[in-house]
């Protein structure tokens, strides 16, 4: 996040957490910039390509062709021997796991030209994630180790952390659930001054193991036909036969459960963007179909690089950015201009047949390094935090009523302390995401527990909404 921890000033008397929060807080911090050159593949080599990029140590490669002999600098640059860890351990992933616990926006981006290693960095080789087969675990991506070093942090922290996640993508400028069951459809963007963009009705599900993690992002769930990556938009064309045609988004909400509210529980998120290659449609033959596809995926990447641009300028002398000219720019809007920490992966093939794609991906990823954003950890305000329950608790109340009427029961509510052997769990908390309906959805008012404004709101809530979950455990 070009703030490793081992760089921060140490502070006494404050946890390490609180540490990393004053050091990044309203700082201006650069994107942080790192550049994996993937090894030529058994056809480049075949063929006789040529390695036209080297890496020279220290951050900088070297690329040397008949008319270009340039040099460009990054933050790090992992060659085609660099291990599936090493790129974990020198792109600085952990320290932004780390900080997304710490109440940070933090997402990690992979960008370059179709082929060039993208999906292999984030979520290892694409027969382990299209043909199911086991994960080897040398080489896991960047998201699977850090799902790891999350739920590792999580619990020594002793599980005061609930975790959910949400995959989305940006298909034909369509923002699509990847998690929800049945056929996908568009889900609308929207803008609220509190929440910047987001997108409306988005499914967010609790996870609290890396099987529950790994089997939304790969496997076949039991409740939804298609999980995650295998819905994804990809069709076969010249360059490589699983060419994603879309960005994906993935991301990981991190919410504290601390019960106290002072001060205001924190969540932080950790978004992984796979972005779709940019195609030259003469290239890759894509006609009809596919050309449009091509089309939208290049007019996104150009709106992207358009903000990029714009944003390389200092503070004082940038204009107006315009986000809003594609989807994936307003979801991008926090990451790469607000309050949030990004890393950017630049992915490129070492091979001469790809010399302008490597060099357009390389120019484009320089002038990222010069993108600052101000990291601001996000806090739940008060406001925020009572509407999250109120919904929470509606949402559950409906829930068991319908369970209820499932098994015949009457239609009374019956409270956990009403169930014998029932001790209240505390533990299971429920995650802020998996149960709330679709934002919008008009809801009846809790019949029989009005929630009326005030101090001593939160404890009453709390305890209401333990109730429900235990009795929803019960109910199922
Ligand atoms: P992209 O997502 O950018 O389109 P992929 O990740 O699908 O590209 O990679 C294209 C091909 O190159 C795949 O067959 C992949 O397994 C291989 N590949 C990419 N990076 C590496 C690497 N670092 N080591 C070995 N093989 C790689
Ligand atoms: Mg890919």
């Amino acid at each position: 996040p070009g703030v490793p921890t081992s760089l921060l000033p140490s502070v006494p008397h404050r946890s390490p957490g609180e540490e990393r929060e004053g050091a990044v807080a309203d700082r201006e911090t650069r994107l942080r910039v790192v550049l994996r050159v993937r090894p030529l593949t058994c056809t480049e080599t075949r063929r006789g390509d040529r390695q036209v990029v080297h890496s020279l140590g220290n951050g900088t490669v070297h690329v040397s062709a008949a008319r270009h002999e340039a040099t460009f600098g990054f933050s790090a640059v992992f060659d085609a021997g660099a291990s599936q860890e090493a790129v974990f351990e020198g792109s600085g992933v952990r320290q932004l796991v780390e900080l997304a616990m710490d109440g940070f926006s933090c997402t990690v981006f992979a960008f370059g030209q179709t082929g060039s290693g993208k999906t292999y960095t984030l979520m290892g080789p694409l027969t382990q994630v299209h043909e199911k087969q086991p994960a080897a675990p040398g080489l896991l991506g960047l998201m699977q180790r850090s799902f790891s070093c999350l739920l590792e942090q999580s619990r020594s922290r002793g599980s005061d952390l609930a975790l959910s996640a949400s995959y989305l993508e940006i298909y034909n400028e369509q923002v699509r659930d990847l998690l929800s069951p049945g056929p996908p459809c568009a889900l609308p963007l929207r803008w609220s001054k509190t929440r910047g963009f987001y997108v409306e009705n988005q499914l967010n599900v609790d996870f609290e193991s890396m099987e529950a993690i790994t089997e939304l992002l790969l496997q076949e769930p039991t409740t939804s036909s298609l999980a995650g990556s295998q819905r994804r938009r990809t069709s076969a064309h010249a360059l490589n036969r699983h060419s994603s045609r879309s960005h994906a988004l993935l991301t990981i909400h991190i919410c504290s459960r601390a019960v106290s509210t002072h001060p205001a529980p924190k969540q932080g998120t950790l978004c992984f963007v796979d972005l779709a290659g940019s195609e030259r449609v003469k290239e890759t033959g894509s006609s009809g179909e596919l050309s449009v596809e091509a089309n939208n995926i290049n007019r996104s990447l150009l709106a992207l690089g358009h903000c990029i641009s714009l944003l390389a300028k200092p503070r004082g002398k940038r204009t107006h950015i315009p986000y809003r000219d594609s989807k994936l720019t307003r979801l991008l809007a926090r990451s790469l201009g607000g309050s949030g920490i990004t890393l950017m992966v630049a992915c490129i093939s070492p091979s001469s047949r790809c010399l302008p794609e490597t060099l357009s991906t390389l120019h484009y990823a320089s002038r990222a390094r010069r993108v600052t954003t101000k990291p601001m950890a996000n806090r739940m305000s008060p406001e925020k935090l009572l509407k999250t329950l109120e919904e929470e608790i509606q949402a559950l109340q409906l829930e068991n009523l319908s369970l209820r009427q499932q098994l015949c029961l009457p239609r009374l509510p019956m409270r956990s302390t009403e169930v014998p052997g029932t001790p209240p769990r505390v533990g299971a908390w429920p995650g802020w995401g998996c149960r709330h309906g679709p934002a919008g959805l008009h809801r009846p008012p809790l019949e029989g527990h009005p929630l009326e404004e005030g101090a001593p709101a939160w404890p009453s809530l709390y305890g209401l909404l333990r109730d429900f979950v235990v009795e929803n455990e019960q109910l199922r």
